[in-house]
């Protein structure tokens, strides 16, 4: 008996029976984005009434500091008339609304702006365009990153890489094998292992990671974004990633599925969970680096937002405000930057990559 009635998982079901088993990646991919069925194409899924909620939502500074951040680089790029500010997977666009904001203030930099979103959901595309629209901003909306014209540009992308298909490899003798989907006889869906190994994987892989106990399981990603990010700052621009992963290559699994702030089982409802996995810090960087970008960082997301002024920017609206907005402004600062479960502080980190030229950047002096 199949443990799910959703259409995508229907389909799923039928491809694989047809086809063969399905690896992680595009298990992941068909789950997210499948035009009809994928979980962001057909809902906004963020939020206290959502699944899930990220740091934009959680308090208005984090936009802020990360628009002066933009600010303070556009001023190192040598203050271009034209620049692309270019957002990978804006969500509800809250975090661009709180930059916009806090820019207003800096002398020729909005009127510099050019907004670009990269989208892949219609719905939360018409969130994005509701919400940005009468601020009177040129923008268009892009379905990705290669479609975005060239010239200088600054490149945002909060959580939206651990939304990206990872593939999964677990060692087996001597060998790594793809993971993959499977149907059990009783129509269920589950985890398995492609029945050829992965041609040199074990050379191909980071030195401290060859010779790993039997079951140990790695994660990749796609290059795409990574080198498509590193060729368009390295002229002239900087990008700031921020999401939650690891800074050093590491082994593990780290494949999610969420619903209604509640983890659960990936392979349940496809389609109906948001699924995520950790990014790998290190692998971007090198990528990057590979084609000529200049990598700050990554650093923990808590000290960047320190270096940027987060305590100071939250006291300074405290001031203004009744005991319990002043409590929500407190607790809002501890959720962005406390170490833990609780917070989002230690797990969540920061890498810039930029032009050489550009020197050293806001937040990652300490790091160089
Ligand atoms: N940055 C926002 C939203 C994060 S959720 C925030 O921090 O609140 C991930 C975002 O990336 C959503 O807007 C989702 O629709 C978008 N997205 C996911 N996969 C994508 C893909 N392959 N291409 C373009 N956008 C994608």
């Amino acid at each position: 008996m199949a443990d799910d009635l959703s259409p995508l998982g229907s389909e799923i079901r039928r491809l694989i029976a047809a086809t063969g088993p399905m690896t992680v990646a595009e298990y992941m991919r068909r789950c997210l984005t499948d035009p009809k069925h994928g979980y962001y194409m057909t809902r906004d899924p963020l939020g206290a009434r959502g699944d899930f909620t990220t740091a934009p939502e959680i308090s208005q500074m984090f936009g802020e500091l990360i628009g002066l951040w933009l600010a303070s680089v556009w001023r190192q790029m040598g203050s271009p008339d034209n620049v692309r500010l270019i957002e990978l997977g804006p969500g509800r666009a809250t975090m661009m609304l709180d930059v916009l904001r806090a820019v207003k203030v800096v002398e020729g930099f909005s009127t510099a702006i050019m907004l670009h979103f990269v989208e892949i959901s219609p719905t939360l595309q018409e969130v994005q365009q509701r919400r940005l629209e009468p601020l009177g901003v040129p923008m268009l909306w892009h379905k990705t990153l290669e479609e975005v014209p060239g010239g200088p540009c600054l490149i945002l992308a909060n959580e939206f890489i651990d939304a990206l298909p990872v593939h999964q490899a677990i060692r087996r003798g001597n060998a790594w094998y793809e993971r993959v989907i499977e149907l059990s006889d009783d129509d269920t869906l589950h985890f398995g292992m492609a029945y050829d190994a992965l041609p040199h994987f074990e050379a191909a892989l980071p030195r401290e990671l060859r010779q790993s106990p039997e079951g140990s399981v790695f994660e990749w990603r796609s290059d795409r974004v990574a080198l498509e990010v590193g060729r368009r700052v390295r002229e002239q621009g900087a990008a700031l990633i921020l999401d939650y992963g690891h800074t050093d290559v590491a082994l593990g699994e780290s494949l999610q599925a969420v619903v209604g702030h509640a983890y659960t089982d990936p392979l349940a409802a496809p389609g109906e969970a948001d699924l995520t996995a950790h990014v790998d810090f290190e692998a971007i960087a090198q990528i990057a680096e590979s084609i000529g970008a200049l990598i700050h960082g990554p650093i923990q997301q808590r000290d960047l937002l320190i270096e940027l002024g987060i305590e100071q920017r939250a006291a300074m609206l405290k001031a203004n405000a009744s005991p319990e907005k002043a409590a929500e402004i407190d607790l809002a600062l501890s959720r962005l930057t406390a170490a833990g479960t609780t917070g989002m502080g230690e797990l969540f980190k920061a890498l810039a990559i930029a032009s050489p030229a550009l020197g050293a950047l806001p937040g990652f002096e300490k790091s160089r």
